[in-house]
């Protein structure tokens, strides 16, 4: 049994957690859970969105399976999300995606996966005014932030058999910054000379995604562009309900779906439970447990593309319990 610490998270996200729980529990994934409170819900029970005995947890298992957090505007806190990037070092956002047959989106056989910096760039914070009417935002790119997700990307691509690493960028503008990323890809590129490399500056990596999505294998991108093209991929495979992803870092690994807490459907029985199960999938898979992942993948791919027993977001009629449910009796 691999100890993982749970937040089921705010909104939707007990809702989602709890499918998960179910569903792991059916398929005998040999995960135990250790089951710790962040956000709202931290606020609620220990005062504060990120208590301590949460990041023990964390710290202890390196492994956790997060739903989404809510974080106050406006009340000082900072976003909780951001603190566990930056407490934990989580250095690589992962985010894969892929076609699913019934769902019904504009594109089929999309299998992108996406490595995101996200740690520095225009997210590091460092921001002021200059006077009353103009302000400044710093834009922070280094050989050590490059080199590691580069790496990640890369490593990722021999041990999943992918073909191409693209790198996303804007140097033909920001000569240094985007430049210095583009060194550092170049650099480990050169490493893995059995991967095809290229590169895309990313207004025509938008366009090209759009026109044509199945020419892309791993792409590669520092936090800004990556942020951004990761919801447009998202978008390519039947939107937020669907999409997993992971932030990993050397010592540490958070998994979670990639939507918001979804307030609007919060308590409605009627979440899509499978960005979580997929982002679930990612943990057991980033354990080693592969063939139950796959188990559970191909059950929730024959659920999905029968389309009986899918939630209204995705064009059914089933709840999130039925549709959990359905994918417990198949398995
Ligand atoms: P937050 O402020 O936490 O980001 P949000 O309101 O932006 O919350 P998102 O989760 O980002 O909510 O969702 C945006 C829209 O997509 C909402 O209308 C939401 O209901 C819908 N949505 C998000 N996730 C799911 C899901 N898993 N299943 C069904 N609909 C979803
Ligand atoms: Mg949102």
């Amino acid at each position: 049994m691999r100890k993982v610490t749970l937040i089921p998270g705010d909104g939707v996200g007990p809702e989602i957690a709890k499918a998960v729980q179910s569903i792991f529990a059916a398929a005998k994934a040999p995960v135990a859970w250790d089951i710790c409170q962040a956000g709202q819900a931290g606020i609620d029970q220990a005062g504060e969105p990120l208590p301590e005995a949460t990041l023990a947890s964390i710290r202890a298992n390196g492994l956790a399976f997060k739903g989404p957090l809510t974080t106050q505007i406006g009340k000082g806190y900072r976003s909780i999300n951001v603190t566990l990037r930056q407490t934990f070092d989580l250095y690589c956002n992962l985010r894969p995606v892929k076609s699913l047959a019934g769902i019904g989106s504009r594109y089929e056989g999309v299998d992108l996966v996406i490595f995101r910096e996200n740690t520095e760039d225009l997210y590091a914070g460092v921001e002021h005014k200059v006077g009353a009417d103009a302000a400044e935002s710093i834009k922070i790119i280094t050989r050590k932030a490059s080199l590691r997700i580069a790496e990640a990307a890369f490593t990722y691509a021999v041990k999943h058999s992918r073909k191409k690493v693209t790198a996303v960028h804007k140097a033909n503008i920001m000569k240094l910054s985007d430049g210095l990323f583009l060194e550092c890809a170049r650099e480990v590129a050169a490493r893995y000379p059995q991967i095809t490399y290229e590169e895309v500056i990313v207004d025509n990596m938008c366009m090209q995604l759009v026109i044509r999505p199945q020419s892309y294998d791993v792409l590669l991108a520092p936090n800004l562009y990556g942020d951004i093209i990761s919801d447009l991929c998202a978008g390519l495979a039947g939107g937020l309900g669907v999409v997993p992803g992971a932030n990993i870092g050397t010592e540490c690994a958070i998994f979670e779906a990639v939507h918001g807490t979804a307030p609007d459907i919060a308590g409605k029985n009627i979440v899509n439970p499978v960005a979580m199960l997929l982002s679930g999938l990612m943990l057991l898979e980033h354990i080693g447990e592969t063939a139950i992942a796959g188990r559970i993948r191909a059950v929730v791919e024959r659920v999905i593309a029968e389309g009986k027993t899918v939630t209204p977001d995705i064009g059914g009629t089933a709840s999130t319990v039925e549709m959990t449910e359905a994918i417990i009796k198949l398995l």
